[in-house]
């Protein structure tokens, strides 16, 4: 946790996840964001595609509890990690937990991640990796930002994969 350490530490607190029960059966699922990371900061290449919130945080489209409390963390890391595996594991993530079948647990997920929506744009216009715009415009469209949905597709659309814009409806349907 070399960046932003003061504000992911100060948001774990916040979270509450310490206090919330792992859907593995451990009593805190604290240990969920304290491997993750420790293996960001480590390797996060292994962390790319692994599905580390499974079994704990979520399961497939089903949320568990701690789910909110992990988005609020990862939004908090967003910023320090500003490039390369790491950011691309957070933003996947991320666009995990806007998509889920647990009605409510997802729509406090898609709340908390919500006023990320200038960074997410930034990230598309950036130009620094296509896999991290594809996943960006996928959390935009998923929160139902419709109006920077269309914006995005008409104005930054040089930074977008043309199977994502030809997609319809913006799900990173085989990337990365
Ligand atoms: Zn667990």
């Amino acid at each position: 946790m070399r960046h932003s350490q003061h504000l992911i530490r100060a948001a774990i607190d916040d979270s509450g996840i310490a206090s919330l029960p792992c859907a593995c059966g451990r009593e805190s699922a604290l240990h969920l964001i304290d491997e993750f990371f420790e293996a960001l900061d480590a390797d996060p290449g292994s962390l790319v595609g692994a599905g580390w919130m499974d079994e704990h945080a979520v399961d497939s489209s089903f949320f568990h509890r701690s789910a909110p409390a992990v988005a609020r963390i990862l939004m908090a890391a967003l910023p320090g990690y500003d490039t390369g595996a790491a950011r691309e594991v957070l933003l996947e993530a991320l666009a995990d937990l806007c998509s889920g079948d647990t009605d409510d647990l997802v729509a406090r997920c898609r709340a908390v991640i919500r006023p990320g929506v200038p960074m997410f744009l930034e990230e598309i216009a950036s130009g620094r990796s296509s896999v991290n715009a594809s996943f960006a415009f996928e959390i935009i469209d998923m929160l139902g930002e419709d109006a920077w949905v269309a914006f995005a597709r008409e104005q930054l659309a040089d930074f977008l994969p043309r199977a994502l814009l030809d997609d319809g409806d913006g799900r990173v349907a085989s990337a990365p």
